[in-house]
């Protein structure tokens, strides 16, 4: 079977084909990278800081070379792609200080002389699936922290990203770092399930169906796993609000890069008379939309889906405030759309969609609308948009999502802190930051005494 990815703006270009290598292939690679470990590790700090460093160079001395193609294969407008390029710079510059951070602590004994140590130590060859959407953010922010803290690593990208993936590790190999410590390996299902079989800790992105079998699977080995899986994230907008603003964010949360994003805005919660005037200038928000932001989604699937979901909320009851269509033209394009009335178990109501659509609700007050906001399996991002501080701190604290943004949109990360979210929307040690050094190591507990003869 072959790997294949294709431009979503144009179908006809084929952006690149590969053979799928199959799990066989797979578990060579966690071979060699199993191999080339105790060498990058006995490297030292200092190499692989400066390894790093030079990855994140390179990735900058390719800058526009990268943001083409990352619009060309995943159809992120072109502004967003730099932002991604900048970000992946950023991350691997971060992670390249990372080696010099402390290891562990030292304690005193409980009693009687000697030194007690914690030393955290890699795991070995972590395995990394990532999802297509961040083609190069998401894999750089796994194997950075990964490779930062010595183990080796093994990248199965999605299908979809297949061309972004085998750059980055030509990139990689251009900051001369050595062969096998950092693998791409193109693939599907079966190259995934053979790397989570073979890995010794498992980073997963991507959906909630594939990362619970991710997990399960990893977790019957006794093997680490986190997994970042989908998010139904909402925009709260309190009565004080300046609408304006918040129908601007909440409005670029929906449909920039076409909604797919797993922190994009997909239901909008409207507190008390906030509701009208919010209405308004969202739609008027999403009807100046253009192609620069928005894009299209990234294959005929998803589009499908997309609007069967439209057409099925249209028919139990709802009505569509802006957009609903697709445009007339090659690529595939959904237009940025808002529905009012989605009965409450309606799927758009209840499940990720991953498009530039989004639901709009009313809520009596803060109470109530908190109580919607939470209502919801999969909890990674939501924004609350007020002047209050009191009532954002109120809001943040009673909100059970991973990230809670005040007076931004729901999507968007900073690369720097914990990264993840709550209930079924992540499983495991947080992403990026500090928290993704953890995750990659364990600590082991060191107790020095007196040999004797002193
Ligand atoms: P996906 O689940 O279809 O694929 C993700 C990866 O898993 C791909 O590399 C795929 O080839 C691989 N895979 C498929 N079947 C597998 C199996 N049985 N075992 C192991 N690996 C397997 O997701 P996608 O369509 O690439 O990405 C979109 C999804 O990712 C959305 O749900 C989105 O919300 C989610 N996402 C989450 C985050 C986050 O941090 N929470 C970030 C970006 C995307």
């Amino acid at each position: 079977m072959s790997i294949t990815s294709y431009n979503p703006a144009d179908p006809a270009d084929l952006v690149v084909a590969v053979e799928a290598p199959g799990a066989e292939a797979v578990r060579a690679a966690v071979g060699r990278a199993r191999a080339a470990q105790a060498g990058w590790l006995a490297a030292g700090a200092g190499a692989r800081s400066a390894t790093l460093g030079r990855v994140a160079e390179a990735v900058e001395a390719h800058a526009e070379e990268l943001a083409a193609l990352i619009v060309r294969e995943v159809g992120k407008p072109l502004a967003e792609a730099r932002g991604e390029v900048a970000r992946t710079a950023a991350i691997w510059r971060y992670y390249a200080q990372a080696p010099y951070e402390p290891s562990g602590a030292v304690h005193e004994t409980a009693a009687g002389p000697g030194l007690l140590l914690t030393r955290r130590r890699p795991y070995g060859v972590a395995g990394l699936i990532a999802p297509w959407n961040f083609p190069l953010a998401i894999p750089s922010w796994k194997a950075a922290p990964a490779l930062a803290v010595g183990n080796t690593a093994v990248l199965k990208p999605a299908p979809e990203a297949t061309a972004c993936a085998l750059r980055l590790a030509e990139l990689t190999a251009l900051a001369s770092l050595p062969e096998d410590v950092f693998t791409v390996l193109p693939g599907g299902a079966e190259e995934g399930v053979a790397l989570v079989e073979a890995a010794d800790v498992v980073s997963f992105t991507g959906s909630t169906g594939v990362g619970r079998a991710v997990v399960r699977a990893a977790t019957g080995r006794g093997v680490p796993v986190q997994a970042e899986l989908g998010g139904l994230n909402a925009a709260l907008v309190l009565p004080d609000a300046d609408v304006e603003l918040a129908a601007g964010h909440i409005a670029a949360a929906i449909a920039g890069y076409a909604g797919q994003k797993c922190t994009a805005t997909s239901r909008v919660i409207a507190v008390g008379a906030a509701y009208a005037p919010l209405r308004e200038a969202l739609v008027k928000a999403l009807a100046a939309v253009d192609d620069s932001v928005c894009g299209p989604v990234v294959n005929e699937a998803a589009r499908e889906r997309m609007t069967g979901a439209v057409s099925s909320a249209v028919e139990a009851g709802a009505s569509v405030l802006v957009g609903g269509g697709v445009p007339e033209r090659a690529g595939w394009y959904v237009e940025p759309t808002l529905l009012a009335d989605v009965p409450d178990q309606h799927p758009l109501a209840r499940e990720e969609f991953f498009g530039p659509v989004a639901v709009l609700h009313a809520a009596a007050d803060l109470d109530e609308a908190i109580a919607l906001a939470n209502d919801t399996p999969h909890s990674l991002a939501t924004s609350v948009h007020t002047r209050s501080l009191d009532a954002a701190l109120a809001a943040a604290d009673r909100l059970d999502a991973g990230m809670i943004r005040v007076n931004a949109p729901s999507s968007g990360v900073d690369f720097h802190l914990p990264f993840g979210g709550t209930k079924g929307a992540s499983h495991g040690e947080r992403e990026q930051g500090r928290a993704a050094l953890e995750f990659y190591t364990v600590s082991r507990t060191v107790s020095v005494l007196p040999g004797g003869g002193l």
